[in-house]
């Protein structure tokens, strides 16, 4: 019998840093154990510690090493460490961020001697040929170097400096023959950890070629497992997992029929269990009949994200991003207002071809759509993705900054290592005068509508004709007229663009010079990613102020940028839009009330529903209107909450990070006395798809 260790490590000076499950590596192993059985003792691994220890009681034969993102670094450290005190262990990697282009794998091959075997696309089978291999020829004198020599299908290899390499394997067209991993009881011990959320795999395989996306440089044929096998996956994850989330590991949650079934599956289980009590979920990029059909089927649990990126064509175009028209968009968007489903959609400001100019565009035309949230980010070079090449690089002349990492640092006796994120901070079309300005619409951005806090008060301006940029330029520039999203902006960039640094060699330097502080004080090492330093300031000036001085600089910038002849009016209805932001908002700091009434002379349900395409004046009842505003989802908010109080956390984590956009504050469902309307909009368990289309 051989040991076989699988190891998907993440980073964990500050806990661990990657809280799921290390689903990638569990395919692999639960598909090896099956091929082999009891030739193989095969043992799976979250962080480094277990598994360092595990390896010097009993040093394994082959290791895998599942390598992403957010653990590249890590898995080559640990390789290095591994093969220095066990040169005859085969080591192999896999996983997203193995590019698949031979002339990559060889300089990365030429890097790191460490790593003997790299495996791309589908790793299971090709991992097995090794394994059989190594079987066959163990007892040899170098049963490492004769496998080298032995081009195995799926991987690739360097011996004498020359690339050794397989025929390209299809993809997995039956994923069935994979045992499941849970089912197998393969992750029973990792189901015990309470911060580790399991993650489903129910379709494998996206068909688009985003050029900023990893699964993009490795389009892959849609499969996808059986009904049967998924529903019992669940079923035992709601009965083992002490993680209540539930996360699809899906591109395109509803790219194929199969998954209505799946939603419906998962509804029905949260209706009946509550659980999951939260559920992570990417939509399919492209709308149709089915995911319309989910969006209503997991109401409470899921938002329709109408994931944009860029609306600019050439910039579609050049980075191979599919367009929907906005017939289509306008079409879903009012699908979904119809229906009680919130909507999302996300961009990136950085791709090809876009200048500052043309996201504020974007941004405009955007927010003309009304969507319930919109999150943007800036271009991250991802490693395995095609922007990362030095052939796009060199196209677009990207110039970048590197930040550690959020949480990515590991530290055990003779292992340092930590995570590298890298930003694209300027290129051919955008000055890096240009992305510190894009910094500050982002920050504005995400507060106003990611997280949602002051949409109804950028909606009701737009509705006037005014642009949304224009607000957000008047904001900007006017640093003493609104002193407390003044403030808030500068902490934000300043913070941001103190973590970055212009080589790695830079962000070296830094970390070494902060580890000691980051032993004893965790919280300073959590602090430096952006994610972080978003959530500080969302905590310092949206939750602990009182005052509400962030909606107050809004709300009187609203007043001043309305050039119509209404002013009175205006200033009415605008108090009216701050009073209802304060109440929508759900607290994480206080005690969570679902349900709250609010009443006014105009009726801003009628508003919201018919997606503010009228100035609110249109809506006057003089003799005033009682809403009822209430959370999309009791359940999943209290459990987060509830996971901040238990881990002792200040930052609101769970609450910030875990919900989706449309649970993280009320929405007015109806008008007192009217339960109807109530229920519709709250979870309706029925499918009632009025799709005509
Ligand atoms: S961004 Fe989404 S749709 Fe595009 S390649 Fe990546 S996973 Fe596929």
């Amino acid at each position: 019998m051989i040991k076989i260790y699988l190891a998907d490590l993440a980073n964990d000076l500050n806990g661990i840093d990657i809280q799921t499950i290390p689903i990638g590596v569990g395919y692999v192993g639960a598909f090896c154990k099956k091929t082999f059985d009891k030739e193989v003792d095969l043992q799976i691994f979250r962080t480094f510690k277990p598994f360092w220890r595990k390896v010097c009681e009993a040093p394994p034969d082959i290791v895998g090493f599942g390598c992403y993102d957010w653990n590249a670094y890590l898995s080559l450290a640990a390789a290095e460490l591994l093969k220095r005190n066990h040169p005859g262990c085969l080591t192999v990697i896999g996983g997203a961020n193995v590019d698949v282009q031979p002339k990559d794998n060889k300089r990365f091959l030429q890097e790191n001697p460490q790593i003997d075997f790299l495996v791309y696309g589908d790793g299971e089978k090709p991992f097995a040929r090794i394994v059989r291999l190594f079987l066959q020829h163990q007892n040899e004198h170098d049963p490492i170097m004769t496998i080298k020599q032995t081009p195995v299908d799926g991987t690739r290899t360097l011996v004498a400096d020359e690339i050794v390499m397989g025929s390209p394997t299809d993809s997995m067209m039956d994923l069935n023959v994979i045992p499941s991993p849970y089912l197998t009881g393969l992750f029973d011990k990792l189901l015990d950890n309470t911060k580790l959320m399991p993650i489903i795999q129910n379709v494998r395989g996206c068909p688009y070629s985003c050029r900023y996306c990893v699964s993009g440089s490795q389009t892959s044929k849609v499969r996808h497992f059986s009904y049967e096998r998924l529903t019992a996956e669940i079923d035992y994850l709601r009965i083992n997992a002490k993680n209540r989330i539930l996360r699809l590991s899906d591109d395109n949650f509803g790219i194929i029929e199969h998954d209505i079934q799946i939603a419906k599956f998962i509804r029905n289980m949260f209706d009946t269990h509550k659980y999951p009590s939260i559920l992570k979920a990417y939509s399919a990029k492209k709308l149709d009949k089915k995911t319309r059909q989910i969006a209503i089927i997991l109401k409470p649990l899921m938002i329709m994200c109408i994931s944009l990126q860029t609306t600019t064509p050439e910039v579609l175009k050049a980075t191979k991003r599919f367009s929907t028209s906005a017939r289509d968009i306008r079409f879903n968007l009012d699908f979904a207002c119809k229906n009680g489903i919130k909507t999302g959609t996300e961009l990136i400001f950085g791709l090809p071809g876009e200048t500052l100019d043309s996201m504020k565009d974007v941004i405009n035309n955007v927010m003309e759509l009304h969507f319930d949230s919109i999150g943007i980010s800036y271009l991250m070079l991802l490693k395995g993705s095609d922007l990362y090449r030095p052939k796009s690089r060199k196209e677009y002349q990207y110039r970048s900054k590197f930040l550690l990492g959020e949480n990515a640092v590991t530290i055990h006796d003779d292992l340092f290592s930590f995570e590298i994120d890298e930003v694209a901070v300027s290129s051919k079309d955008y000055s890096y005068q240009d992305w510190l300005r894009f910094l500050r619409y982002q920050f504005l951005l995400e507060l106003t509508h990611r997280y949602g806090y002051a949409r109804e008060l950028i909606y009701h301006l737009l509705s006037e004709g005014v642009k949304a940029i224009e607000l957000f330029d008047e904001l900007l520039d006017n640093k003493t007229r609104y002193p407390t999203v003044g403030r808030a902006l500068d902490d934000y960039v300043y913070k941001c663009t103190g973590y970055m640094f212009d080589s790695q060699k830079e962000l070296l330097k830094f970390v070494q010079s902060q580890i000691n502080r980051w032993l004893t004080d965790k919280e300073a090492l959590a602090s430096t990613s952006r994610g972080r330093i978003l959530f500080t300031l969302f905590v310092r000036y949206i939750f602990n102020d009182r005052r509400n001085g962030v909606l107050t600089d809004i709300h009187n910038a609203t007043l001043n940028l309305y050039n119509g002849t209404e002013y009175e009016t205006f200033r009415e209805t605008t108090g009216l839009l701050l009073d209802l932001s304060i109440a929508l908002m759900i607290n994480p700091k206080e005690e969570f009330i679902d349900r709250k009434e609010y009443t006014a002379k105009y009726n801003v349900f009628a508003w919201i529903q018919e997606r503010y395409r009228q100035p609110l004046s249109s809506y006057a009842q003089p003799e005033g209107m009682t809403f009822i505003l209430q959370s999309q989802n009791q359940h999943s908010v209290t459990s987060a909450i509830a996971s901040d109080k238990e881990q002792n956390r200040s930052d609101c984590y769970n609450f910030l990070v875990y919900l989706n956009s449309s649970l993280l504050r009320r929405h007015i469902t109806g008008q007192v006395g009217s339960e109807t309307k109530e229920t519709l909009h709250r979870a309706s368990p029925h499918i009632s798809c009025e799709d005509q289309k």
